[in-house]
């Protein structure tokens, strides 16, 4: 089934419900969205000439535009690369490049960068600026029939950074999505029509993903004017559109307790947070459940199996008479209803309980590979198994908690942070002899990024010569945040940098 099948029975059995608005406005009914992404979609074929299976890209700050774009593609049977908009020019080439995308969508504040990357991204043929007349025309003309989709067929390429520096696509299949989608209902929630879903957070990742949820149950989704979590604009519009679900990242989670305008929100205002993507402490999440009421559930996924592996609900949240409450609140809570979950040893062999292992997931939506990327999928799909990297350990009831990320990743705001990638830019400098890129903890931002450096014999670098240097190369938000010199760094016998130690140290 091609997931666009979801707006199509939308438009029917809630025509005339608004399914988009634009901060407190109402932007396109259901039956309205419907007609113009199959004009849309009419255009992506027949002007710029593309065909199913073409990937089709945007870089774009959160706007309804969005998904009229994302559901275009797929009723022409295309597939989505939908980027972080946060990226720097040479991530979004490679992205580009690497999944062969031949058209880009864009809001304006990305266009001159996304300019400059397809200049290494020769398989794009066109960039379209999502405010100008060439996207307007899009709405003009003939509707076409969608496109039938396999099960397997591609539908999002979600591009998460990896051990290795350069960014993955994981190729998300329609079954994927529909699987992710009815797992929603199951596990986190069921909304009703005609309540809403404010999109804060990146579109492009987790709350991008739970549209689907929203759009097959006629939820009204709103896309806040700033494109991005200001955190009074939020309260406003939870409290303008009814019933509100949204999903934050634990960092935003907090931003908002500790708001000095949280006092406006409505009693009833807040359906769901459905908060995840990083660890939550136990203090902050008595404190939002105190502050908020029992509103929160938490999702524990990756890009590989988006959304879905473990979650707490909101129940799990609420039963504090459970002599584990405290330790539940700090799990991850229990398997999704989709998938099988084991935490085992090298071998894949599971470990008793309470001891700590390697997580896994097998089932529905669990990605069908890396996009042209053979070495990878072979390295993290083995037997129909997804080896998550996460590291945790379950207990009698099946709660998971996780104890560590074994791929030595840092999480700064909800986002994941590759040391590798930083590694890789430092080590271009030519006085750089060495470094390691850990986290560091961060009241506000969960964690943030340090750089330890050691210099080459009688060369010398500045912070502010190596901060220059990633910004020419990765995404302001990656860079350190400091800069240790040091004379060497600690290692074990096979001369693998002991993060630990550095970390230890901060
Ligand atoms: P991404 O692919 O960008 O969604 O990042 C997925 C990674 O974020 C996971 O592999 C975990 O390391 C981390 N993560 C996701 N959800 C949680 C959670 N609820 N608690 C702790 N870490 C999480």
């Amino acid at each position: 089934m091609n997931i666009a099948h979801l707006l199509l029975k939308s438009a029917q059995a809630f025509r005339d419900h608004t399914a988009l608005a634009r901060g407190t406005e109402p932007h396109l009914s259901y039956r309205d969205l419907w007609r113009k992404v199959s004009v849309m979609s009419t255009h992506l074929r027949v002007r710029f000439g593309l065909a199913p299976g073409d990937r089709v890209a945007f870089a774009m700050t959160n706007c309804v535009e969005s998904l009229e774009v994302m559901y275009a593609i797929w009723h022409a049977g295309m597939c989505a690369v939908p980027m972080n908009a946060k990226l720097h020019a040479k991530e979004f080439a490679f992205i580009l490049d690497n999944s062969g995308a031949r058209l880009c969508f864009v809001t304006p504040d990305l266009a001159v960068t996304i300019a400059e990357a397809v200049k290494d991204a020769l398989s794009v043929k066109e960039i379209v600026d999502v405010t100008t007349r060439p996207y307007t025309f899009m709405a003009v003309g003939d509707p076409s029939p969608m496109a039938e989709a396999e099960p397997t067929d591609p539908a999002w390429l979600f591009y998460t950074s990896g051990t290795t520096g350069r960014p993955k696509g994981a190729t998300l299949t329609h079954r994927n999505l529909l699987a992710m989608t009815l797992n929603y209902y199951a596990d986190v929630d069921r909304p009703p029509p005609g309540s809403s879903m404010v999109h804060a957070a990146p579109i492009s990742h987790g709350s991008g993903l739970w549209n689907f949820p929203m759009m097959a149950r006629g939820v009204v989704q709103v896309f806040p004017d700033s494109g991005h979590y200001d955190v009074a604009e939020t309260i406003a519009l939870m409290n303008r559109w009814p019933d509100c679900s949204i999903f934050l990242a634990p960092t935003m989670v907090k931003r908002l307790i500790e708001h000095p305008r949280l006092g406006e929100l409505k009693p009833g205002a807040l359906r769901l947070i459905s908060y995840g993507g990083a660890p939550m402490y136990v203090s902050d999440l008595k404190n939002a459940m105190k502050l908020l009421g029992n509103v929160l559930c938490q999702l524990y996924g990756q890009g590989e199996s988006p959304m879905t592996i473990t979650h707490l609900s909101r129940e799990m949240h609420g039963q504090t008479d459970h002599p584990r409450w405290e330790e539940r609140l700090a799990s991850a809570g229990v398997a999704d209803a989709c998938v099988e979950v084991r935490v085992v040893d090298e071998d894949g062999r599971p470990v008793a309980l309470g001891e700590v292992g390697e997580i896994i997931v097998k089932g529905e939506t669990v990605m069908a590979g890396y996009w042209n990327n053979p070495e990878a999928t072979a390295k993290s799909l083995r037997d129909g198994w997804l080896w998550t990297g996460d590291v945790g350990t379950f207990d009698e009831d099946g709660f998971l908690t996780l104890k560590d990320r074994s791929k030595d990743m840092i999480i700064s705001g909800g986002t994941n942070i590759y040391p590798r990638e930083i590694e890789d830019v430092l080590n271009l400098h030519p006085a750089v002899a060495e470094c390691s890129v850990v986290g560091r903890p961060h009241p506000e931002w969960g964690e943030d990024v340090v750089a330890f450096v050691v210099t080459r014999a009688g060369a010398q670098v500045t912070a502010a010569e190596l901060d220059r240097l990633c910004l020419d190369n990765i995404a302001r938000f990656k860079r350190p945040k400091d800069y240790k010199f040091v004379d060497a760094l600690p290692k074990n016998n096979y001369g693998k940098i002991l993060k630990t130690e550095l970390r230890t140290r901060l």
